[in-house]
């Protein structure tokens, strides 16, 4: 059975204190939850030790990079590789963020080599694609999310792609209080797992974690997870607030 992962991507929010803080009052508030649920606290790198400390408490609980870097090792300052992540006891990192590929130009290429490596580095990425409003608007969102997809992830073995996670993070949604409707999300996560096993196969397709991204909060999220194709959530500004979080994880 594939996993409900319910994800939080902190951004580059939060002082250090209040980060540990937030990250106590989450797993204070976790009840004991099956095991195929997982929460995932995707926190800025700096605060990765400290929230993975707390995370450890809780056997439902693990945490996650926002990104990781586009080599293995050397001369590139400022960034961190998915080599050192795993070494700090990371177990996912998201690659693709719609702001990294607006804001920093990441594109399918260097996407691929991130997903390669972080996969050599075992770590999970959670791996995220969607349209723009304008896109959208064009009709030809299922176009573009697709050629995501082909162009990052379907170099990888059948064995690969089943530890990858997978985003569908409309952009005009994401952090604009604009959220897809559960049909259009469905839509969208099914069309995905169609693509998915038209390359890999209806067994490994059903096993890959689909995650919604985009204005997801307490109030919607019962809707959007009850959605058969809808695997958990990757959540931002719902995610700073342990109350709200602690709310989306209990409808999944
Ligand atoms: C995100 O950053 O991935 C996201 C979905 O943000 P928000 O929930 O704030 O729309």
């Amino acid at each position: 059975m594939r996993k409900t992962i319910i994800a939080g991507n902190w951004k580059m929010n939060l002082h250090h204190a209040a980060a540990v803080q937030l990250a106590s009052d989450i797993r204070s508030g976790l009840p004991s939850l099956k095991e195929n649920i997982q929460v995932l606290l995707c926190v800025p790198a700096l605060y990765l030790d400290a929230v993975s400390a707390e995370a450890s408490q809780h056997p439902s609980m693990a945490t996650g990079a926002q990104n990781a870097a586009a080599w293995k090792e050397g001369a590139y300052t400022g960034e961190i590789s998915s080599f050192q992540l795993a070494s700090s006891g990371v177990r996912y990192t998201i690659l693709g963020h719609s702001e990294r590929r607006s804001l920093f130009g990441e594109g399918d290429d260097i996407l691929k080599t991130k997903v390669d490596l972080a996969l050599e580095a075992g770590l999970t990425p959670v791996f995220c694609c969607g349209e723009p409003k304008e896109v959208r608007e064009a009709g030809r969102h299922e176009e573009l999310t697709g050629a995501q997809l082909r162009n990052a992830l379907f170099h990888l073995t059948a064995d690969q792609i089943q530890n990858i996670v997978i985003a569908y993070e409309p952009v005009w949604a994401i952090g604009t209080g604009l959220t897809a409707t559960a049909q259009q999300a469905q839509d969208m996560h099914a069309f995905i797992r169609r693509e998915l096993a038209s390359r890999y196969g209806e067994e490994i397709a059903s096993s890959i974690s689909i995650l919604y991204g985009g204005s997801m909060k307490a109030s919607n999220a019962a809707e959007l997870l009850s959605m058969p194709d809808v695997d958990g959530g990757l959540i931002g500004g719902a995610s700073l607030v342990a109350s709200e979080f602690l709310s989306i994880i209990s409808c999944a």
